[in-house]
């Protein structure tokens, strides 16, 4: 990508009371990231998700939350009204298991970027912040276990993941010209596997980690000594705790230098999914018989975060340990299990 020719001029210091927009809030990472503003003391926070209130994972306290659809371009409308910055982190997502079975879905969810990247410059918005992923790279890198890890200029030439990979791509291209064009300062961070509390772990949207975790306890729980796991299991990937991720948005939304920039926000911990499996079943105190789906959906064989330029910007890269924030999610999704065993209403994905 040219570097942009544009002046970036110098924002006003953010107040506590500024309007902050964030979507998907009903899910996992911006419900977490609206905790994480209300916990630096903002006061106006407005989250949105078009799930019904009940199903949200965290109702953050002093936050507005709204149940809307930002594929539309009306409801953008009204969910930017006010903005001073909006993070947009809605999408039709899920694990692989999704992933590879509803591309159409996928792919759909580049309205909802259209849609509310527009309607942030429109009402004015400061900074408007885009969660794309490394499913966005050219998957023709990532056939080997033993990837190379991944930097920013592999996404081109494009061979993305198809459906999801490539609307990420679309999409961190209508920001970069939001820029561009209009002026919009944006930001494009490329997610690697987020893991943690609060996100989905059952239903079929969840990732490996959160997986991985609820069947160990469904194995324990049922008295089975037996785990299911898709692929070889020698498949690799990185995986950055939640925390990590939060705070990782928060650094490159408000950095200058990665105006209209895509850049890997991730762990570069990179494990086997058998190694993960051993890493959760430490922490239950268990070890299950393996068996091997071979025809599950287990995307790319190989893929890692390459944070050589992240810590050159930020001088800052994720870092929570897995081991550390597998305990914490573990111990999460066991609660969530006890609970909905109990009859509890749970968040779902
Ligand atoms: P999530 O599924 O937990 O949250 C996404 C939320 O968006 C859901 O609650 C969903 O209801 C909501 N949503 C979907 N369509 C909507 C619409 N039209 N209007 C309003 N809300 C809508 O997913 P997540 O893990 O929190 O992911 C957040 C973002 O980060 C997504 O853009 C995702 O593609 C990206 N990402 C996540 C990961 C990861 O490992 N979790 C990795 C790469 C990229």
């Amino acid at each position: 990508m040219e570097k942009t020719k544009r002046l970036v001029e110098k924002d006003a210091p953010l107040k506590k009371d500024d309007l902050i927009v964030i979507t998907g809030a009903g899910g996992f990472i911006a419900g977490n990231l609206a905790l994480y503003f209300a916990k630096k003391g903002f006061t106006n926070i407005r989250a949105v998700d078009k799930k019904p209130l009940y199903e949200w994972y965290l109702h953050v306290p002093g936050v507005q939350n709204l149940s809307l659809d930002v594929s539309e371009a009306g409801a953008c409308r009204r969910v930017c009204e006010g903005a001073v910055e909006v993070y947009n982190l809605a999408a039709d997502m899920g694990g692989m298991g999704f992933i590879e079975r509803f591309r159409v879905e996928c792919l759909r969810s580049v309205l909802i970027n259209t849609h509310m990247v527009e309607a942030a410059w429109r009402a004015g918005a400061r900074r408007y912040f885009f969660s794309s992923s490394a499913c966005a790279y050219n998957t023709l890198l990532q056939q080997d276990p033993k990837v190379q890890a991944l930097k920013e200029s592999d996404a081109y030439p494009a061979m993305a993941e198809r459906g999801y990979g490539w609307e990420k791509l679309f999409s961190e291209m209508v920001c970069q010209e939001y820029w561009e064009e209009r002026g919009l300062k944006t930001a494009i961070a490329r997610f690697h596997n987020v893991y943690g509390a609060h996100g989905t772990w059952d239903g079929g949207r969840e990732k490996a980690p959160a997986a991985l975790c609820r069947k160990v306890i469904e194995a324990m729980d049922g008295g089975r000594k037996q785990i299911t796991i898709w692929g070889t299991g020698e498949q690799t990937r990185s995986f950055m705790y939640i925390e990590d991720c939060v705070e990782g948005i928060d650094k490159i939304m408000h950095c200058d230098e990665l105006i209209a920039t895509p850049i890997n926000l991730g762990s570069s911990e990179m494990v086997s999914i058998n190694t993960l499996l051993d890493k959760i079943e430490k922490i239950a105190g268990v070890k299950l018989q393996r068996k091997y789906d071979l025809a599950a959906p287990k995307g790319v064989e190989g893929r890692n975060s390459d944070n050589t330029f992240i810590k050159q910007v930020l001088k800052w890269e994720p870092a929570t340990k897995l081991d550390k924030g597998l305990a914490a999610t573990y111990a999460w999704i066991k609660e969530q299990y006890l609970k909905r065993k109990a009859g509890e209403r749970v968040g779902i994905g």
